[in-house]
């Protein structure tokens, strides 16, 4: 008898864009001639960068021709990406990160649930709320959790993250042996200062522990002293391995491409207590089940690191950033009410659509996100019609 992973009933279904989905489409059969404006999706709405297209067309022609095809690239992305990257992104800022530690991928979505899988699943997790759903349902899937009771999964140390701690959760008051860390955050848009961040690798360090360090949303950050890279902290190359994603950095939601680095010196131990490297699990989880991302893709994604690609990209990312959060595409706004009920008045008599904060976690119950991934006019119309809906 074939049996399933029962640690999948444990899940709980994810109504969350899929109830928002239906009510607006009650609300626009009621109201056919009303104009929706959608502040709720994390999806890019603008054209690729003009220096990615061109990269992209590019690199299609040189399919199109036996001398200069390519076939299995490799797996942990081509050298001329990667290079473009370590340089970029790392020690540009003075975090050391060579080329040959950074994996390429067709998703920080992928990598961010992929990674627990080369860890034990006897190790305790610690995971903000309110977080981005993968990071505690893939750890669900693999059984480290315990049933969902009382709004919380049983056996997950939860980071709370509110209003009293500014959205950067205190340090667990027990051992953990791995930390999930977003920054700048989805959905709070909160960032780190790097005294705060340094607490956390800090604590890694003295507990043996593993931090997962989502910087999916680093492009936004506005203000030069907050830490783009974890590996801006003495000491994290170590205890931690970071997720990066061009999707909302360059409009890649669709076209598909992301990075992990995994320095070679992060350690992890076996039962006895003898250390690994996790660049050698990763690299070996990563040859094995990936076949690495199209050619054409990271050629566009290498686009992004030219003269011209930097300031396309900057010029999408000052407009989001302009309507939205101040280093995030992200604002987290206490309703002081139920978020769905706050939802429904939105849509109501506004016409907007936001998430509602319960889908992040029970400490976003009172809370919505509002995101700046639509037009700049959209956005504004938004504000606009929120401050007449307010009475404000
Ligand atoms: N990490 C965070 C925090 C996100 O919000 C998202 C997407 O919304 C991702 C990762 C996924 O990125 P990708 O499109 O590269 O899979």
């Amino acid at each position: 008898m074939i049996k399933i992973n029962e640690h999948y009933l444990k899940l709980q279904a994810s109504y969350l864009f899929s109830t928002i989905a239906s009510r607006v489409a009650d609300y626009q059969k009621k109201n056919p001639d009303r104009e929706i404006i959608r502040l709720g999706i994390g999806d890019c709405t603008r054209a690729l960068p003009i220096a990615c297209i061109a990269a992209f067309h590019k690199a299609v022609d040189e399919m199109a021709a036996d001398a200069s095809f390519r076939g299995y690239g490799p797996e942990q992305g081509y050298a001329f990406l990667r290079e473009a990257i370590s340089k970029n992104d790392f020690q540009a800022r003075g975090a050391d990160v060579s080329a040959d530690e950074i994996f390429i991928s067709d998703g920080a979505k992928c990598d961010t649930g992929n990674f627990q899988e080369i860890l034990s699943t006897d190790i305790r997790i610690a995971i903000p709320d309110p977080v981005y759903p993968v990071y505690i349902d893939t750890n669900v899937m693999s059984g480290r959790t315990g049933i969902f009771q009382d709004g919380r999964y049983q056996n997950i140390i939860y980071l709370e993250s509110t209003r009293k701690n500014n959205y950067i959760p205190d340090l667990p008051a027990e051992p953990v042996d791995l930390i999930y860390l977003c920054y700048p955050n989805n959905p709070t848009g909160a960032t780190i200062t790097k005294e705060a961040l340094a607490r956390w690798v800090d604590f890694a360090r003295k507990n043996k522990a593993l931090i997962l360090f989502d910087a999916a949303y680093e492009a936004f950050i506005r203000n030069d002293a907050i830490p783009h890279s974890i590996y801006e902290i003495e000491g994290a190359r170590e205890v931690a391995v970071e997720f990066r994603s061009f999707s909302k950095t360059a409009g890649f939601t669709g076209t598909r491409c992301a990075f992990t680095v995994v320095p070679k010196n992060c350690l992890a131990y076996d039962e006895s207590g003898h250390a690994h490297a996790l660049h050698g699990l990763w690299n070996r989880r990563h040859t094995t089940k990936f076949n690495g991302v199209s050619y054409p893709v990271q050629r566009a994604a290498e686009a992004i690191y030219s003269e011209e690609g930097k300031a396309q990209v900057k010029e999408i990312i000052d407009l989001m950033s302009h309507v939205g959060g101040e280093h995030s595409p992200y604002i987290w706004i206490n309703a002081n009410r139920d978020s769905w009920t706050f939802f429904d008045m939105l849509l109501e008599s506004a016409g907007v659509v936001c998430t509602p904060g319960a889908g992040f976690g029970a400490c976003g119950q009172q809370y919505i996100r509002l995101s700046a991934f639509n037009s700049y006019e959209n956005t504004d119309k938004a504000m606009i019609r929120l401050r007449e809906a307010l009475g404000k």
